[in-house]
């Protein structure tokens, strides 16, 4: 039986235990992916005998994503880069860490919308971590020009000189107006998640073929999507992003590539509908 995990604190609203279960299944494999709540004082020596507790790998999520990048013996170009990792495995006894948010969200937008204007400025909202984990993968693809806008600006600028001059920080206050000349639009903050503030902004200035990307996917429809609708704007929401991101971990641990479906995409969708946290 090859024993897979997710591991948080909290843990408990993972929707990875469905994805992974589904190909396990679909693909009849000897193997198991469940939940394990470890808390901070601990999260070290858990990841560091990952092996010894029973699992060829894992992913990792908040609060031990930067945890997991320290534990690991080698770590990927992706995890490097954006300061932390989300997938653990094992390659000639050593552990290796990963980071796959930046493909899922890649993928997902080539998926949904596969001619979005690259070589137009991207507007990214939002400067933690999932934000890193975009800007990397937007510069990864070469869009040239990100603008990036925060809440709090330090953070933004402290991305800002990491990731380098491609990054023009501009302040939140100037989020809808500065999506004049965009080809995308990248909401990484927590608004419009259920329970929190909906993320306000006036899409009017977005260019007619831009596309509006929200990757909180509880509720599937944020109010940003609902708002990029209405104005007829092609739009991708974040669960297609959740979904692809688990695509190379379980390839790495099981060998087989899974396929993201629709079925798949129903399943999780209806989790996310009947709980809405
Ligand atoms: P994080 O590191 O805690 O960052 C949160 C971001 O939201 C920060 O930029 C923060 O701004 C901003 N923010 C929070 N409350 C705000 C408010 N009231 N007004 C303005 N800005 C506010 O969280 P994260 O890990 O990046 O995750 C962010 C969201 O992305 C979550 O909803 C998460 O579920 C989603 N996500 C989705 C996927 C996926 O696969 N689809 C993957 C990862 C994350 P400050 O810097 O000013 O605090």
């Amino acid at each position: 039986m090859k024993r897979t995990c997710v591991i948080g604190y909290p843990i408990e609203h993972s929707r990875s235990p469905l994805i992974h279960n589904y190909w396990i299944k679909k693909y009849s494999i000897a193997g198991e992916y469940t939940k394990k709540s470890v808390p901070h004082e601990t999260i070290f020596e858990y990841l560091k005998k990952l092996k010894s507790n029973g699992f060829i790998g894992a992913n990792v999520t908040i609060p031990h994503k930067r945890t997991a990048l320290q534990v690991a013996n080698e770590a990927d170009a992706a995890a490097v880069a954006i300061g932390a990792a989300n997938t653990l495995w094992y390659e000639r006894e050593q552990l290796i860490a990963g980071n796959t948010d930046g493909y899922g969200f890649l993928t997902h937008l080539d998926t949904s919308a596969p001619d979005w204007p690259a070589d137009r400025p991207a507007a990214v909202l939002g400067a933690g971590g999932a934000a890193q984990a975009v800007i990397y993968a937007l510069q990864q693809r070469g869009v040239s020009k990100i603008r990036l806008f925060n809440r709090t600006r330090a953070k933004a600028e402290a991305l800002a000189a990491r990731f380098g001059d491609q990054i023009d920080v501009a302040p939140w206050q100037t989020r809808s107006e500065g999506l004049q000349d965009c080809g995308l639009l990248v909401n990484t903050t927590a608004l419009g998640m259920a329970g929190n503030d909906p993320l306000e902004i006036d899409l009017s200035h977005l260019p007619q073929e831009a596309v509006v990307y929200d990757i909180v996917y509880v509720p599937l429809k944020t109010p940003l999507l609902a708002a990029a609708q209405v104005r007829q704007l092609r739009s991708v929401d974040g669960l297609g992003m959740l979904l692809h991101q688990a695509v190379p971990g379980f390839e790495r641990w099981y060998g087989i590539r899974p396929e993201v479906t629709s079925e798949l995409y129903a399943m999780v969708a209806q989790d996310i509908s009947a709980s809405s946290c």
